[in-house]
């Protein structure tokens, strides 16, 4: 039996998700190289690479998990910047401070164990806040985005990646078997774990397409709304700014 989100009221989501990613947490980082091939480094580089921060920023990494994307940030804002990593997931922020003492980068670093709908930081906190893989995972995404509205400086940025809806024809078939037949399999076979990794694709399929995630971001209050399609809109990077 898989974990069945299509059904589940919204109060069990929460709670479902936080069993996914307790179960995923350890192999968490293999999983994601085996299943992209190594590609979602790619997006996650273009993602920071692009964003809109500099020296000495304040920057939010919401959904962090495992820290991929607040170390690269940290590159960014320098050593007077200051990430701050909030993750629903203890076990998630675990591996991820983990990961970072083992590779030295331990100062410029807070872990914040935060639900995304409702963040324990004042308004106007941050210049920057990213979520990356993390929204579809959010039982109240417009909740969500509204609070990483509030948590913004005037003239901040919200960066929002993750899957997204495949534009390509010819290519969907080839992604629909991969991500039903072959992710569950990898699931299996590296993780012993088919059931999160069912859930993965069918959290993929659910999530809103690029046009209406960047509706929800208008109605959350954000200005100059929009997004740019990567690898043929397996995921998207969505920006809005705070006015
Ligand atoms: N951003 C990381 C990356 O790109 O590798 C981790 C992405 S991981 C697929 C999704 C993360 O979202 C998990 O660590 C999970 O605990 C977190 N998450 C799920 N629901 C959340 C919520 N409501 N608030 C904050 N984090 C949440």
């Amino acid at each position: 039996t898989h974990f069945g989100f299509r059904d589940v009221p919204t109060g069990e989501k929460q709670k479902l998700v936080g069993q996914v990613f307790s179960s995923v947490a350890r192999n968490y980082d293999l999983m994601n190289d085996l299943m992209s091939l190594g590609v979602h480094r790619v997006w996650k580089r273009y993602f920071v690479g692009t964003a809109q921060v500099l020296r000495g920023d304040s920057v939010l990494d919401l959904a962090g998990g495992t820290g991929d994307i607040a170390l690269l940030l940290k590159d960014r804002v320098g050593d007077t910047g200051r990430i701050v990593l909030g993750d629903i997931n203890g076990d998630m922020l675990r591996v991820g401070r983990d990961r970072m003492v083992d590779r030295g980068r331990v100062s410029g670093f807070e872990y914040v164990q935060c639900n995304a709908e409702a963040l324990p930081f004042p308004d106007a906190s941050f210049d920057l806040v990213t979520i990356a893989f993390g929204l579809r995972n959010v039982t109240d995404k417009d909740a969500a985005l509204r609070e990483m509205h509030r948590v913004l400086k005037v003239g901040g940025q919200a960066r929002v990646l993750e899957f997204s809806e495949v534009t390509a024809p010819w290519f969907k078939p080839v992604y629909d078997f991969h991500s039903f037949n072959v992710l569950p399999k990898l699931g299996k076979l590296f993780a012993n774990d088919a059931d999160s990794y069912q859930y993965l694709a069918e959290s993929i399929r659910k999530h809103p397409p690029q046009a209406e995630l960047r509706g929800m971001m208008e109605a959350a209050g954000f200005a100059r709304c929009d997004y740019r399609n990567l690898s043929a809109g397996i995921v998207a990077i969505h920006t809005g700014y705070k006015a």
